[in-house]
């Protein structure tokens, strides 16, 4: 027993710093999984690490500066770096790699999805433990390997990359075209997490209604039956494996295709939550067709009502983009009116900003910052008005809530979320201490609650 102490005091330590957004949250588990797999201890600081490895953003100017300072934190406390993720596949304007040319002395930069080439820059600087003990590293999740996020909920990541070129965004670049998961593989990650305790599973991806058009809707397999690498049968499978476990399935980055259409009644019988991310980003058509949009040809306000009429109950986050080069204040006012017919619940809003490397940086009529900045406070003016009328309707309602956090067993309360709020990006359920004494709450388990009033984003509920 004392040996293997031993043998655990003296493992490689890596420190690990993830930054950006759930896609890359998703490799960090990935490269995390396999550290702890080949018996490297991680943590999340530099203290006393044998190495550090940073997962970079690159996606807006704020998150490349966050990226670069943290690699030079990193630096000046250990010294020895491994930089991933989509800064490592960055350019400079000299047309070297930007980590290298703001950080000569790191170690090896990747770009994202490159578990391979970060566990090879491990091995060259600290050699893996040959250690039996350390190999047999307990994993909750089975196949679905370690993850970042609370035991509770879990990120699965169906594809990388994506075919589209939106103007404004440079993850095709960085990401490389759409590659879909085989679904057989998605399913069993899937069931593993549910199996591990899993509540919430969150289907991510650049473009979730594009799943499987790089590998025409090939058809797989799981548990010995054929299905097809599409959206709709992927959500149905999910769904179904869900319901025994009460688990929800949440999707995010779905375009308004006409083929997501398909998907809304299985949330209105229950089967996945009835809860779309569409990152819609404008309402007018030449300002979607100068970002080169997605599905910029369709109605979506009409798309929109539609699911409404189909599944009332269903809850719809956007992200949009104010002051996009050449936008005129009638395009301007057309988004505007947009909101307030769409009642898009959950809304975030870029100022746009101009993304080294984005070919949106060559349209005529970029705007000057203060009214971009103008632009996106007016916006947020009416989307919050919007999402504050929203959420007071739901005042007096029955909701099932997942309890993300309850000190004492939440005698005075705690934490959680409804089918309306994404972990992170969505607001929260704030719970008031039980009525009952006997009442209590865990984290990762569901209570029925009263909303009896609305803050801000949040809600405040009686759980019962
Ligand atoms: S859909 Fe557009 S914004 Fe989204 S990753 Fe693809 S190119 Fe970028």
């Amino acid at each position: 027993m004392s040996e293997v102490v031993t043998k655990k005091i003296s493992a490689p330590k890596i420190g690990f710093v993830s930054l950006g957004c759930a896609k890359a949250l998703t490799d960090s588990e990935l490269i995390l999984t396999q550290l702890s797999a080949e018996g490297y201890e991680t943590s999340k600081t530099f203290q006393g690490a044998d190495l550090v490895i940073v997962n970079t953003c690159g996606f807006i100017d704020d998150a490349v500066k966050e990226s670069l300072d943290t690699i030079g934190e990193a630096l000046a406390e250990n010294g020895k770096v491994i930089v991933t993720g989509c800064l490592g596949a960055k350019t400079a304007m000299d047309g070297g790699n930007l980590v290298r040319q703001m950080h000569p002395s790191v170690l090896a930069v990747t770009g994202p999805q490159a578990t391979q080439e970060v566990m090879d820059a491990v091995h060259a600087s600290l050699p893996r433990p040959h250690d039996p003990f350390l190999d047999l590293v307990p994993n909750a999740f089975g196949v679905a390997g370690l993850k970042l996020t609370p035991r509770h909920y879990a990120y699965i990541k169906i594809s990388e990359g994506c075919n589209h070129r939106c103007t404004f965004c440079i993850i095709p670049s960085m990401r490389g075209d759409l590659v879909s998961r085989p679904i057989g593989d998605v399913l069993k990650e899937a069931a593993a997490l549910f199996e591990g305790g899993v509540k919430e599973l969150l289907v991510i991806s650049q473009d979730t209604s594009a799943y499987g058009v790089d590998v025409k809707y090939r058809t797989g397999f799981w548990n010995g039956r054929p299905i097809k690498t599409r959206m709709l049968e992927l959500v149905q499978a999910l769904g179904e494996m869900a319901q025994p476990y009460g688990a929800w399935v949440r999707l995010h980055y779905v375009y308004p295709y006409p083929s997501v259409d398909e998907v809304i009644p299985l949330m209105a019988a229950g089967l996945v939550l009835p809860y779309l991310d569409v990152p819609l980003q404008h309402s007018h058509p030449d300002v979607l067709k100068r970002m080169k949009r997605p599905a910029s040809g369709e109605k979506n306000l009409e798309r929109i009502q539609r699911w409404r009429e189909t599944c009332p109950e269903i809850v719809v986050r956007s992200t949009f983009i104010a002051g996009f080069p050449g936008e005129t204040e009638e395009e301007f006012s057309h988004l505007l009116e947009f909101m307030r017919e769409a009642q898009i619940d959950r809304t975030g809003c870029f100022a746009y900003s101009p993304v080294q490397g984005a070919a949106a940086n060559d349209l005529p009529g970029m705007l000057p910052a203060e009214l971009r900045e103008e632009r996106r406070a007016r916006f947020m003016a009416v989307a919050e008005a919007v999402s504050v009328a929203r959420l007071r309707q739901r005042v007096g309602a029955t909701m099932q809530i997942l309890v993300d956090s309850a000190p004492a067993l939440g005698r005075k309360g705690g934490l959680g979320r409804s089918y309306a709020d994404a972990p992170e990006i969505d607001g929260v359920v704030q719970l008031m201490a039980p009525e009952k004494i006997s009442k209590t709450l865990r984290v990762g388990e569901f209570t029925k609650a009263r909303i009896v009033s609305a803050v801000g984003h949040d809600l405040v509920a009686q759980p019962f």
